[in-house]
């Protein structure tokens, strides 16, 4: 059954659109106070908008260890604890690795992977600290991975490092912290429909995306619920991955 999350802040990554702007409004509406990070702040005042005046606006580039470290710490400045993150901050640069630019391999590596990791890095401290205490003794860190996480594809190969890379920290990671009570959880969406597409090269898009022709793709709320789902179960329940495609996606 679904726990409340009052008295407890979260922290989302990546929440100016898509999955992350979905998420944060659902933490919210299950009691969470909510801080939100990414780098387009017009987008996250709108977004804290909607939440509510608990909501904490970070203007943020998670590539930066800096920035991530200062995000994480405001965060705890502001609210006093932090009990749930969503490191959720992503991007899919898809093409044939022969003559790729190179530049788009750095961008992938540098969120997906360095971005993710400053962020559970500085956010650990705090996340095992709030495990210790009420409310809930338990504390949650979710990963958004992908079914590229899962399975490799020709024309997905660096997309494909990070993401299989993220879910091999987060399942080492939940070996080292999960009798702490701190949940590492893995989340490998489908095709959802946000800006994630947006960013491929147009040469390779159309491609691409092919093999998503005719498919009704996910809504970015149906995996903020399903994040809800896993930061919602009592302390004794860890839902350690969750792969969640359209029904019409096959592979
Ligand atoms: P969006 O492009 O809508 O969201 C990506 C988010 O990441 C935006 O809020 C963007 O905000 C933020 N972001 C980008 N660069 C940075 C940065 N340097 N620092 C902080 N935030 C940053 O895509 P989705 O919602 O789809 O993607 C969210 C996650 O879900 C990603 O990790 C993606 O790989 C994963 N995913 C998505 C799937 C899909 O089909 N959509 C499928 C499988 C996984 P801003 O530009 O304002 O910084």
């Amino acid at each position: 059954m679904a726990e409340r999350l009052d008295g407890t802040v979260a922290l989302v990554t990546g929440a100016s659109s898509g999955i992350g702007y979905a998420t944060a409004l659902e933490l919210a509406s299950a009691g969470a106070r909510v801080a939100v990070a990414a780098r387009r702040r017009d987008r996250l005042d709108e977004l804290a908008g909607r939440i509510g005046t608990e909501a904490l606006v970070l203007e943020t580039d998670v590539t930066s260890q800096h920035e991530a470290e200062a995000a994480v710490e405001q965060t705890v400045a502001h609210f006093g604890r932090l009990d749930t993150v969503v490191a959720n901050a992503g991007v899919m640069l898809l093409g044939p690795v022969v003559d790729a630019p190179v530049d788009e391999w750095d961008r992938m590596v540098d969120l997906n992977l360095k971005g993710l990791l400053y962020t559970a890095h500085a956010a650990l401290p705090h996340l095992l600290s709030a495990a210790e205490s009420e409310p809930r003794r338990v504390a949650d860190l979710v990963l958004v991975s992908s079914v590229a996480g899962r399975v490799a594809r020709n024309g997905s190969g660096v997309y494909n490092l990070t993401k299989h890379g993220v879910g091999a920290f987060g399942e080492a990671l939940r070996q080292e912290v999960t009798k702490r009570h701190v949940r590492v959880s893995l989340v490998e969406p489908g095709a959802v429909d946000t800006e994630l597409s947006s960013h491929v090269r147009q040469e390779v898009r159309e491609q691409s995306m092919q093999r998503f022709a005719g498919v009704e793709r996910l809504e970015a709320e149906d995996i903020a619920d399903a994040i809800a789902y896993i930061v919602t179960r009592h302390r004794r329940v860890a839902v350690n991955e969750v792969l969640i495609r359209p029904t019409e996606q096959e592979g």
